[in-house]
């Protein structure tokens, strides 16, 4: 086959536009790449990344990356109510997460336990579609000037020291840089040589939207039986966990009416029967991670570098959660403006959240089984859960409130996400940050710290004055993803906030 070459060098090519390559396509055009992301599939409108099976819970780092980039206004959700599927419920009992289909109820999570959440804060959990984020990420990252090519897989690649050429569809590529953000499957992880270390799947889950004929067989809500767990989440949408240690999903075989309802028949314990299959996907708690993220010109983002369980759904919110921790790193390496090594602590920071959240998920199958021993375990959770320090401890984990990198300080505040002050002019940090810039918070108004902001005018803005609520700090140094790369209670050390500059930035 005759290959077409493109003569256009791309800072970065990145395979696949799901919301994970959106978003990082975003945070690089923002600060002034020049992007390319090829997309295997023509179609952009799949019906699976609709409501309900599109149905994504954000969490509170996710929903703080939108809000600093000016994208949270555009959700709907939250242009409506906080959370519309679980308004009704009221009185404190409202279930606002749950881990391992356990609730936690709003009345038990004690949110003052979370210093660093300021009344400005947004909402730490809200439910969107993957349709609309993926809608909303692709309308940004054109309009910031990305290429975007429907149609076109990624089959091969080779990069030398300077360059990646990409070979998809008829047609070779150049990049300074390829990121994998193809999912699961990802081939730019094949081909590149990632190891993908992790442990085999205990079941297959099915999402389906089905019509029943005698729906009132099937108990409501989430119920756990002696072969899995079957959950009506709207009268004609079943999802199903049969523990067949992941058989049917690592097959070939076709999803049948007649397999669905035997799958079902036999978890729900009943004679079920299901008159239509409109659609179904399968889906494993297989959990993997590449060891490393990176290798020479060629990063994993997303699905691409993790998967696990879709169990308390925390898979886009760690990918999003790479992209922006990877998005500036990577554009200022490509404009010669990282200091040394920035580009690895992509690596050394995110993949400690990876294998939380695989954890975390391999923690939940190993109480859902239909074992007595998990059964065991399952009511002891419930009975912590229903704990006022249990559900918070639930809440902070689903909710990433907690997440913090391991900067090399002692501050508490180091290595979180920046807590949202209020300025006095009204504005928040969110609102100061949709450049993608960072910011030097100087409560102090201190000659010596404007004047060395000043020297890095084109990385760092520096913000003067009162907060609203200073947490009793006196100046805070926030890297452009919002994480807070040094903070200063009253006594400040210039010395240590000049290192901790030139930690993160070149001027
Ligand atoms: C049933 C279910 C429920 C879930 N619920 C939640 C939830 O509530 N919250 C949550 O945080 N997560 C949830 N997840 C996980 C979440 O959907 C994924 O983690 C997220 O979609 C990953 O995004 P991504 O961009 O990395 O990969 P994907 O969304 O898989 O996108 C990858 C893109 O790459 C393209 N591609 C693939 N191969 C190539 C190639 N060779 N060349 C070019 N392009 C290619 C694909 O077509 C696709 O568009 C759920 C997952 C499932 C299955």
């Amino acid at each position: 086959m005759k290959t077409t070459q493109n003569h256009n060098t791309y800072d970065v090519i990145i395979a696949g536009a799901g919301p994970v390559g959106l978003f990082l396509a975003c945070e690089l055009a923002l600060a002034k790449c020049s992007v390319l992301i090829l997309e295997k599939t023509a179609d952009p409108h799949s019906s699976l990344k609709k409501l309900p099976f599109g149905i994504r819970g954000l969490s509170a780092p996710t929903i703080e990356a939108l809000d600093r980039r000016n994208l949270l206004q555009e959700l709907e959700v939250h242009k409506r109510v906080k959370n519309p599927h679980q308004k009704a419920e009221q009185g404190g009992r409202r279930q606002i997460g749950h881990f391992a289909g356990i609730p936690f109820r709003e009345g038990n999570v004690d949110a003052s336990q979370w210093k660093y959440r300021l009344p400005s804060s947004t909402e730490p959990s809200l439910i969107s579609e993957m349709a609309e984020l993926e809608i909303i990420f692709a309308h940004r990252a054109e309009a910031l000037g990305v290429e975007i090519k429907r149609g076109f897989a990624i089959n091969n690649f080779q990069q030398t020291e300077n360059l990646v050429t990409i070979q998809s569809a008829d047609q070779s590529f150049e990049a300074k840089w390829l990121v994998g953000c193809d999912g699961a499957r990802s081939i730019v992880r094949k081909l590149g040589g990632f190891e993908f270390a992790g442990t085999e799947p205990e079941f297959t889950g099915y999402t389906t939207q089905i019509d029943i004929a005698d729906p009132e067989k099937l108990g409501q809500g989430r119920i756990v039986t002696s072969k899995g767990m079957y959950m009506q989440s709207q009268p004609g949408y079943v999802v199903i966990q049969d523990f067949d240690g992941g058989a049917f999903h690592g097959s070939d075989k076709p999803i049948t009416i007649e397999h669905v309802q035997e799958v079902l028949r036999r978890v729900s314990g009943t004679d079920v029967t299901i008159n239509t299959l409109h659609i179904t996907t399968t889906w494993t708690d297989r959990a993997r991670q590449a060891t490393t993220y990176r290798n020479g010109r060629v990063l994993l983002a997303g699905d691409a570098a993790h998967i696990h369980a879709p169990l308390g759904g925390q898979g886009l919110n760690l990918g999003l959660g790479d992209a922006m921790n990877l998005g500036w790193k990577l554009a200022a390496t490509i404009h010669q403006k990282a200091p040394k090594d920035l580009l690895d602590t992509y690596y050394t920071e995110r993949y400690p959240v990876g294998e939380q959240v695989l954890n975390w998920s391999r923690a939940q199958v190993g109480i859902m089984g239909p074992k007595p021993e998990s059964r065991a375990l399952h009511a002891i959770i419930s009975d912590l859960m229903e704990t006022s320090d249990g559900a918070s401890y639930f809440a902070a984990r689903v909710w990433g409130i907690n997440t913090k990198y391991d900067l090399g300080s002692d501050h508490p505040l180091v290595g979180r996400s920046t807590p949202n002050f209020e300025l006095e002019d009204v504005k928040t940090i969110a609102d100061l940050m949709h450049n993608g810039k960072g910011i030097l918070l100087d409560f102090t108004a201190d000659d010596a710290i404007q004047s060395l902001a000043n020297q890095y005018l084109n990385q760092i803005k520096y913000i003067s004055g009162p907060a609203r609520e200073q947490l009793g700090l006196s100046a805070v140094l926030i890297r452009p993803d919002g994480i807070v790369a040094w903070a200063a209670d009253n006594e400040l050390d210039l010395v240590e906030l000049q290192q901790a500059v030139q930690k993160w930035f070149v001027s």
